[in-house]
């Protein structure tokens, strides 16, 4: 299986965020994604691949235009060390507190849909499982809003670039912990993408504002959005009934192409996530979802604690083909 990677994303490193109106340490730090590449280059996982560059107009077709210069010009106009963080709502184009602007944003925010780029054409060549090992994240991230650690959205910006170049039936399976609020905006009014969530109930967690059972899609998105929200403390038992409940939906649907945007912020010891899954959980998850056998790109998303993000991805990926 490849791995596309690329080490420019360890000189991204934000420091702080304000929560609850003070600031805290930022947990999407470098060592979260680098822990995951030594443990899979340690399980034989080493075919590692560097990122090629596209061409922006794939990030324009998924983010306004507005945004994406909002965003350069404020990551040119942070002088280095310092961090830019958004405090007054409605006043910047970020919807919370936790997503710092430094001078390297754009850069590596640019690099890891590359990275992410990169993945999708490799599946779209006829390889069977890429795996995008990106940061920063891209599931939050809406059209014209960064947010919850993410500027671009990757998984969206991948899906749009398989469909402009004639895929057409797309699943875009979100396991994070948390709803992916932009994913969900960008592709709530078409058929295109049929995006499918289990995360925690938004009732209680982070995004707040999306992820309700309720939101179905609009238009001709109508039927092509779920929702499955879980309690806090959500085990293996829990989550597999919601899991199996996906899997059938994407059986049934049978995409060209499955995008997972993969969290392992649902495990027990994540500092940000309220779940309990444990390391062998991500091989029953890969299992489930291997049965499929569909195209598959893997995009990296959230998972705060480096330890268990690598014994997380070493058990999903060694279970997965
Ligand atoms: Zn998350």
């Amino acid at each position: 299986m490849k791995i596309v990677y690329d080490s420019l994303h360890s000189n991204y490193r934000p420091t702080k965020e304000i929560d609850n109106g003070r600031f805290i340490e930022n947990p999407e730090k470098p060592e979260r994604i680098d822990a995951i590449k030594e443990a899979m280059i340690l399980h034989g996982f080493d075919n590692l691949t560097p990122p090629g560059k596209f061409p922006a107009n794939y990030v324009y077709m998924v983010h306004e235009e507005s945004y994406v210069e909002w965003l350069k010009a404020k990551s040119s106009s942070t002088p280095e060390n310092e961090e830019y963080i958004l405090e007054v709502f409605g006043y910047d184009m970020c919807f919370d507190t936790g997503t710092p602007i430094l001078h390297n944003t754009f850069e590596t925010a640019k690099r890891a849909v590359d990275v992410t780029l990169t993945a999708a054409s490799i599946v779209e060549s006829g390889t069977d499982t890429v795996y995008a090992l990106v940061r920063p994240p891209g599931h939050h991230a809406t059209r014209n809003l960064c947010g919850g650690y993410c500027y671009f959205n990757n998984a969206a910006i991948a899906a749009n670039y398989l469909i402009k170049r004639g895929t057409d039936r797309i699943v875009i399976l979100d396991l994070d912990f948390h709803h992916g609020n932009g994913t969900q905006e960008i592709f709530y009014n078409t058929d295109l993408v049929y995006y499918i969530s289990i995360h925690g109930d938004p009732k209680i967690f982070y995004p707040w504002i999306s992820g309700k059972e309720s939101e179905v899609g609009e238009g001709p998105g109508e039927g092509f959005n779920l929702n499955l929200p879980l309690p806090p403390h959500a085990n293996w038992e829990r989550y597999s009934e919601a899991l199996s409940y996906a899997v059938r939906e994407i059986r049934d649907y049978y995409p060209d192409v499955l995008i997972i945007s993969l969290g392992f912020d649902t495990h027990k010891e994540d500092p940000v996530g309220k779940f309990d899954l444990e390391d062998e959980d991500y091989a029953r998850i890969a299992k489930q979802i291997s049965k499929l056998k569909l195209p598959t790109l893997v995009v990296q998303e959230g998972g705060y604690n480096p330890k268990s993000n690598a014994s997380a991805a070493v058990n999903f990926f060694s279970s997965f083909e």
